[in-house]
């Protein structure tokens, strides 16, 4: 909690103000039943007309100036408390941004979006509450009872029982209703994790027939949550009646007593008057703490998980002093490269060295799970490595900054992956700046015009989230144009032809052989064909380099290379 209340810093002058006002506002309602019990026993009694009038009047003036208080601290504190949660939740989004990959498995996709949204709406509802009644509630409380005593100090020997007792309620009702409300925000990940499944697995759900089991899953996670939700408010349920039962009876009690004392001509009936409003204002006060003390710890629950997005710190560092390389040529050097995922039991990538020329296409073919996106990866920096280094001209990658690094990379994913957006803005993600003429360039050279000018509105036709719109094969070739748009040094192509056909390959290929024809180009590929004219190509398997050369000399002397032509060739012969 702590840690964030540093966000509030930005506020403090509107805070102040609120504080200032809530205090005006509790001290005219303290000074209110006062001005009635003057009206009652002075005024009314003596038969002083003139006397009720201008009491009336202050009455008036005060009602009116706590009003008018209690509107705009509202209004400020409510003005505080959501800038104060957008603030957080700008900074946690901008946070999560610098995150490795290896940070996002820690926390989770669905429990990070639950923290970003409802536990940072938890703390913003506690901040809002806090500012009303941090001032309030304390001064009702205490001035309530100084106001009490100096009405009629013997009826006060009430307070001593009714006080007690209410504050014995309160703390049995939080001690029991603590431990559940931080439940519930971890429910609310799970239901959170299972939704997010179901809607973005929709499809292999229904393939499979698992309809009826996830919908299950669904029920089963929200009937969990629920019942504790439902747990809570019952106990929470009983705290209200409960304090207005008490309330009641006091109110009887001192009714009753006071209807005593006043018959003994010991007290006034304004007094009486005054003496009720200002025990319901020191209850309602501990009513008001009550809820203080079931919502903040509440919050901090929510507090400590939005915390711990913001303690994570991205283990991919930058170096620490100023690097000014600038990546010229695009060199890029692997040196004995070792790498394993944390908690694997064998290095994903062993003893990898190659150099990748500008000008040349280095490619790279494998099996499924022989680590070529593995070692792709490891070039932008997605995760660093165990040993050996990995150079581009000459310079360390662990000595440049992510951004100079990245900024000379045009990286394809294995997976197309597009952004809800016009496909103009698709493939500017590759160049903000990127001209019109540009855009239409890349666009040209990835084979992607075509299917491009025969959507609606062309280059401002919509993408759906996930590019759901669009066939693989399209999604692919978006996703060069925007690596293409970035005209970089290095250009890094994780099986990005696999959904093309044939003949667009060969199409693509072919264009790009100009467009990159003094880049560093390095194509992960499973067909043959699309790598076959490579300058080099390198051959994986299980993590390591079994063969490397061009395509004549490896046929000849990389048993692992033959097999995987000729299983290809053969099966397009039959084909
Ligand atoms: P390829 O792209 O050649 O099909 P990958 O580089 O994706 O292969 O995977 C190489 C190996 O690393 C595989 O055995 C895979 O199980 C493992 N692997 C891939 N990604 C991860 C990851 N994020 N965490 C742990 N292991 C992984
Ligand atoms: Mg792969």
């Amino acid at each position: 909690m702590l840690k964030l209340i540093c966000f509030l810093k930005a506020y403090r002058k509107s805070i102040f103000f609120v504080l200032v006002l809530v205090f005006f506002q509790s001290f005219s309602q303290l000074y209110l039943p006062t001005l009635l019990s003057d009206i009652v026993d002075v005024g009314i009694v003596q038969g002083d007309t003139d006397y009720i009038l201008k009491i009336g009047v202050i009455m008036l003036l005060v009602a009116a100036g706590g009003t008018i208080c209690s509107v705009v601290a509202n209004y400020l504190s409510s003005q505080v408390a959501t800038g104060f949660a957008k603030d957080i939740r700008r900074k946690v989004f901008s946070h999560v941004e610098s995150y490795s990959l290896h940070n996002f498995n820690k926390i989770g996709t669905a429990s990070l979006i639950t923290r970003t949204t409802n536990d940072i709406t938890q703390v913003q509802q506690v901040t809002l509450m806090i500012l009303r009644m941090m001032v309030s509630a304390p001064m009702m409380c205490i001035g309530g009872i100084i106001m009490a005593v100096s009405q009629d100090a013997k009826l006060s020997l009430l307070l001593i029982v009714v006080i007690p007792l209410i504050t014995a309620i309160i703390l049995v009702v939080s001690r029991k209703s603590l431990p559940l409300f931080k439940l519930i925000q971890v429910k609310l990940d799970k239901l959170n994790l299972v939704l997010r499944e179901r809607l973005t697995g929709i499809r292999v759900i229904r393939a499979f027939n698992r309809t009826e089991y996830e919908k299950a899953r669904f029920v089963d996670a929200n009937a969990d949550l629920t019942n504790t939700a439902i747990k809570v408010n019952r106990i929470m349920a009983v705290l209200m009646p409960t304090m207005m039962l008490i309330m009641n009876f006091t109110t009887i009690a001192i009714i009753w007593f006071g209807g005593l004392r006043i018959e003994a001509g010991e007290m006034q009936v304004g007094s009486l008057m005054a003496y009720i409003q200002y025990v319901m204002q020191i209850l309602f006060s501990l009513l008001m703490v009550s809820m203080m003390f079931v919502m903040i710890p509440r919050a901090s629950a929510s507090a400590i998980r939005v915390n711990e997005i913001l303690e994570i710190t991205n283990s991919i560092k930058d170096p620490e002093k100023k690097d000014s390389a600038i990546i010229k040529s695009g060199l890029l050097e692997f040196r004995n490269v070792t790498f394993s995922y944390p908690g694997a039991e064998q290095p994903a990538l062993k003893n990898i060295s190659f150099q990748a020329k500008p000008g040349e296409v280095t490619a790279i073919i494998g099996s499924t799970g022989s680590g070529k996106s593995t070692l792709i990866n490891l070039i932008p920096r997605f995760f660093d490595i165990d040993s050996g280094s990995i150079l581009v001209d000459g310079t360390n990658i662990l000595d440049l900054s992510q951004e100079n690094l990245r900024k000379e990379i045009g990286f394809v994913p294995q997976k197309a992956l597009l952004f809800t957006g016009t496909v103009n803005d698709n493939i500017k993600h590759g160049k903000k700046e990127a001209t019109k003429e540009e855009i239409q360039q890349a666009a040209i050279t990835a084979q992607a015009e075509e299917f491009i000018n025969s959507m609606t509105d062309g280059y401002n036709s919509l993408i759906a989230q996930g590019g759901i719109n669009l066939s693989g094969g399209q999604k692919q070739r978006l996703s060069i144009a925007r690596a293409l748009v970035r005209k970089p040094r290095i250009y890094l192509f994780d099986d990005s032809f696999s959904a093309l056909d044939y003949k667009t390959d060969a199409k693509l290929r072919a264009a790009l052989k100009d467009e990159t024809a003094d880049a560093t180009v390095m194509i992960v590929a499973q067909r043959v064909n699309t790598i076959m004219n490579a300058d080099k190509i390198i051959v994986l398997d299980e993590g390591q380099i079994v063969g490397m050369g061009p395509h004549q000399e490896l046929i000849k002397n990389c048993e692992i290379y033959r097999e995987i032509v000729s299983s290809q060739l053969s099966e397009e012969v039959i084909a």
